[in-house]
């Protein structure tokens, strides 16, 4: 729409005077109307674009209800008649002294108005309104069509988030909070393809809580699933943001470490360890010893690679190692095809 009245402003200057062109929109709501676009042969502009006025009981609704232009060829006496007009001292102080206000209306409805204006009185005396109205209506319709476009394009960003929103929702886990067994396998799958291509490194921590079936049985699946969401918290704040922690299913869980934290991996998943072994989770006046065991895969040559699927296999195998020596403790293994 900007577009089209710049070009409005260029085009039409060689037939009709003006030296100040203005389109304002009725707002949504049909009680106010905004200016939306201005411009002018001299610099300042004093009458900002979205400058809000009442329409009710304006004289611009006047123009909506007869539908027919309004020519004032002496706005300094107009301004006097009307002292409370702010729009006019505006334009007044732009240097204006007539205009010409044109109707908008697109199928049938009232949609704004477009203001022709000159810094000389009487311009617009014996002009032939016909020229304004054909401009007017042919706006109209491009207003019109330009606003059906902003719609769409409203529709579409929203979507857009919505859209984000969902796969946000369909790869976290509702518990912990955590990716889900979904989101942190697609992680891994993106990672090990990285890894892969550029040939750097990579480890998975696996972690699965020791005798969690012994906290259902006594406390209850609350007491549970407290243990699991405090579990999840203090793992996930004992690595940094962009190691990502999910949760596999139950009471495993995966930590993805990049290129830059391989070589730490069996320091961090010790870090992991003992945050939980530290102190006990508290569920209704009820302490629960908590200890995991963890298994780390990590990757020196991505080359030797062969897929995910090897990879959280060779830390499943550590972790089991982990728990057939006594549990609450890390094993590593070096994952090679
Ligand atoms: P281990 O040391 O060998 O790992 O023993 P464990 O008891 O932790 O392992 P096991 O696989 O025997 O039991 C896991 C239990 O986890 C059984 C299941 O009921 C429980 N579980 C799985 N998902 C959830 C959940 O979302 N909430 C709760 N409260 N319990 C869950
Ligand atoms: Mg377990
Ligand atoms: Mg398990």
């Amino acid at each position: 729409l900007d577009d089209v009245l710049n070009r409005i402003f260029d085009a039409f200057r060689a037939v009709i005077p003006y030296n100040r062109l203005g389109c304002a929109l009725i707002n949504e709501d049909q009680l106010s109307v905004s200016t939306y676009w201005s411009c002018a042969d001299y610099p300042e502009i004093y009458l900002p674009n979205g400058f809000t006025a009442k329409l009710a009981g304006s004289s611009l609704s006047h123009i909506v209800h007869t539908g027919q232009p309004r020519i004032l060829n002496d706005l300094t006496e107009y301004l006097a008649e009307n002292p409370k007009s702010h729009s006019t001292r505006l334009i007044v102080a732009e240097g204006i002294r007539s205009s010409l206000t044109c109707p908008l209306v697109s199928q049938g409805k009232p949609v704004g108005f477009i203001f022709f204006s000159s810094v000389e009185p009487n311009t617009y005396k014996d002009v032939h309104q016909g020229i304004f109205r054909r401009i007017a209506t042919q706006l109209s319709t491009l207003i019109e069509k330009s606003r059906l476009y902003q719609e769409i394009v409203d529709i579409n960003q929203r979507l857009a988030i919505t859209q984000q929103e969902l796969q946000e929702l369909a790869t976290r886990d509702q518990l912990t909070g955590i990716y889900n067994r979904r989101g942190i396998l697609e992680l891994v799958d993106a990672s090990v393809a990285k890894a892969k291509r550029e040939r750097t490194r990579l480890a998975l921590i696996m972690v699965d809580i020791d005798y969690f079936k012994r906290i259902n049985d006594s406390g209850g699946h609350i007491a549970g699933d407290e243990v699991l969401r405090e579990v999840a918290s203090r793992m996930t704040n004992s690595v940094r943001e962009y190691n990502h922690v999910g949760r596999l299913g139950g009471e495993e869980f995966l930590i993805l470490l990049d290129e830059a934290d391989c070589d730490h991996a069996h320091e961090i998943a010790e870090r992991l360890r003992s945050a939980i072994d530290m102190k006990p989770v508290n569920c209704h006046d009820t302490s629960y010893s908590v200890t995991v065991s963890a298994g780390v895969a990590q990757v020196f040559d991505t080359e030797k690679l062969v897929d995910t699927q090897h990879l959280i296999l060779t830390a499943d195998e550590a972790l089991y190692e982990s728990k057939r020596n006594g549990r609450n403790r890390v094993t590593c293994r070096q994952a090679i095809g």
